[in-house]
């Protein structure tokens, strides 16, 4: 099997690619290392089956791909995803999820390739509906600093539908929500990433608001086990599947429990919240559940004692050096 992995060098990105390899797939991995690390792919450089194309997917010339052929499956993540990187980078962000997405899906119309395009939870905005189910339309505007990240992503899921239903290309949109895993650049400025390493660096943990905002986080090996699965069983019907963990928590309770689990003796402090920071966020995830047999199994403790020790190991090694 040929599959193209689009934002590879990134948090999600290189997992797949790594697991795609280890399955026998041979792999193109399209980054333009904007918010990727190439390094994340290191043990990866010399593998026969893998090869690295630095481009920008919005970019209207694509000479590397253009000769490719046999592509079975298109794994679309390019966009930075984090809000510190897509606030630093708007135009990019929005270019990556609309123009990119059309490009991604003119390749899988060439190849007769199927396309998995990795939406988000942001399509529903500051939710009025909670939990949120794929049926809800969300709650958002054009005007603000999520904006360019949220709408990009809900045309990004309009392209897909437009191109199934014109043409039958083979599309299926995961909404995923928040994952997370010691993976995470640890300036990526993502809540957990920043609360754990201020709590094993004994550096204040930053909440924004009051904390009482809640999230639902979910452990990079479900979210990747997910997007799999979704490319085997539902990238024929232009499928729109929320990708995440139901247990919900507000952002205080998880600063409270990753110093617990740390056994760290940071003071937690408070910051600005963000404009239109999402108060509440929370998947239904009984499609997935019917349509993939899918569910999260790591909880929220386990994933953040794995994501804490991970952490944890680098910072010694680095103190050493
Ligand atoms: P990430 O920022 O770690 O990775 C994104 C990758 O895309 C980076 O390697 C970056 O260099 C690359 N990229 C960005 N713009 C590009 C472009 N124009 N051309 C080529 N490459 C480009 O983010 P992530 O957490 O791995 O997220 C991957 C995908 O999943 C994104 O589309 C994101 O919107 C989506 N998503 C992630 C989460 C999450 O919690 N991690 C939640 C919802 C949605
Ligand atoms: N957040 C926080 N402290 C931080 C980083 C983020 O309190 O150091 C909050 C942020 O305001 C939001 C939640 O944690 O309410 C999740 O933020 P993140 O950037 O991880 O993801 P998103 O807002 O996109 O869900």
């Amino acid at each position: 099997m040929k599959a193209v992995v689009t934002g590879a060098a990134g948090f999600l990105g290189s997992e797949l690619t790594r697991q795609l390899i280890r399955e026998g797939y041979q792999v193109i991995a399209i980054d333009n290392l904007s918010t990727g690390l190439r390094e994340r792919l290191q043990e990866l450089e010399a593998h026969p089956s893998f090869q690295f194309i630095n481009a920008d997917v919005s970019s209207p010339e694509m000479a590397d791909l253009e000769n490719v052929q046999g592509v079975e499956e298109i794994y679309h993540l390019a966009s930075p995803a984090s809000p510190r990187f897509y606030q630093a980078y708007p135009l990019e962000t929005i270019a990556a999820n609309t123009l990119g997405t059309k490009r991604m899906l003119d390749f899988a119309r060439t190849w007769n390739a199927k396309l998995l395009y990795t939406s988000t939870s942001e399509v529903y905005g500051d939710p009025e509906v909670h939990p949120q189910s794929e049926e809800y339309r969300g709650h958002v505007t054009t005007m603000g600093p999520r904006a360019c990240y949220d709408e990009s992503k809900r045309l990004g899921e309009v392209y897909c539908y437009e191109y199934y239903s014109r043409w039958g290309v083979r599309v299926a949109i995961a909404r995923l929500f928040n994952t997370y895993s010691a993976a995470l650049r640890n300036d990526d400025g993502r809540v957990i990433s920043n609360l754990v390493t201020q709590a094993l660096t004994s550096q204040p943990m930053t909440v924004y608001g009051d904390g009482s905002q809640t999230r639902s986080f979910c452990y990079i090996d479900d979210t990747i086990r997910g997007l799999r699965s979704m490319m085997r069983e539902a990238a024929a019907d232009g499928e729109v599947i929320n990708l995440g963990n139901p247990g919900e928590i507000s952002i205080l309770d998880l600063a409270r429990l990753i110093r617990k689990l740390a056994g760290s003796d940071s003071p937690i402090i408070f910051r600005p919240l963000p404009k239109d920071d999402p108060k509440q966020r929370n998947p239904r995830i009984d499609k997935a559940i019917k349509l993939l047999n899918w569910r999260p199994s790591v909880t929220l403790e386990e994933g953040l004692r794995r994501t804490i020790a991970a952490y944890r190991s680098v910072l010694s090694k680095e103190g050493a050096e």
